[in-house]
């Protein structure tokens, strides 16, 4: 599994609008990274758990992204830190685009970033260094029980880290009213929508 800095397997890559959390609405050009070992039964991207995905020169990632209008970019996955990032992130920011990194936190940290999404899931052990360095957490909440999932990991992160409970989309007319009801009581937390769902774009 590439640990290159120079090749990324690439499993989709597109501009888009990002649905989810504080950058919802944002235009982004979003770079989904294979592989995944967290194996999350909600997961809607099962085909990026495979590694078996063409690799791609940092460098054409790049110029494709130069030529679209992007000013933000979105690493996600898959797990993408299980790959180094530094050279793609060197690359973006020379050029003046926001790096932002959505993560399990599961893996070893690599590149930099404007934004870094930490979003736990259950059974994993999340690195230190995200909760130190994440701009916001992200919990999928399934059921009820998953509420205290999220305080426990909330206890944990850097103080100026925004907290977010985001509805599981096949659950969520049913945990929607309870994720509504629990942030009127935690009015730290906020909720996440998966507006590019509701608006139909990727
Ligand atoms: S960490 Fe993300 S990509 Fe991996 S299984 Fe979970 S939801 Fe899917």
């Amino acid at each position: 599994m590439g640990k290159q800095r120079d090749v990324l397997p690439i499993v989709e890559k597109f501009y888009s609008l990002q649905g989810e959390g504080f950058h919802s609405g944002l235009a982004a050009f979003f770079i989904r990274l294979a592989g995944c070992d967290v194996h999350c039964p909600f997961c809607d991207v099962k085909e990026a758990w495979s590694d078996h995905f063409p690799l791609l020169p940092v460098e054409e990632l790049v110029a494709e992204i130069v030529s679209n209008k992007a000013k933000h970019v979105i690493v996600t996955g898959g797990e993408p830190c299980m790959h180094n990032l530094d050279l793609l992130c060197q690359n973006l920011q020379s050029l003046q685009i926001a790096t932002h990194l959505e993560t399990s936190g599961t893996h070893s940290l690599s590149g930099s970033w404007n934004w870094i999404c930490l979003s736990p899931k259950k059974n994993t052990q999340v690195k230190e260094e995200f909760y130190l360095k994440a701009n916001e957490i992200k919990v999928v909440v399934e059921t009820p029980e998953d509420f205290a999932f999220a305080e426990q990991h909330a206890k944990k992160v850097n103080i100026n880290c925004l907290l977010y409970l985001q509805p599981e989309w096949e659950q969520r007319q049913k945990i929607e009213p309870l994720i509504v009801a629990y942030i009127m009581q935690h009015p730290q937390w906020k909720i996440s929508l998966q507006i590019h769902k509701y608006l139909n774009i990727r």
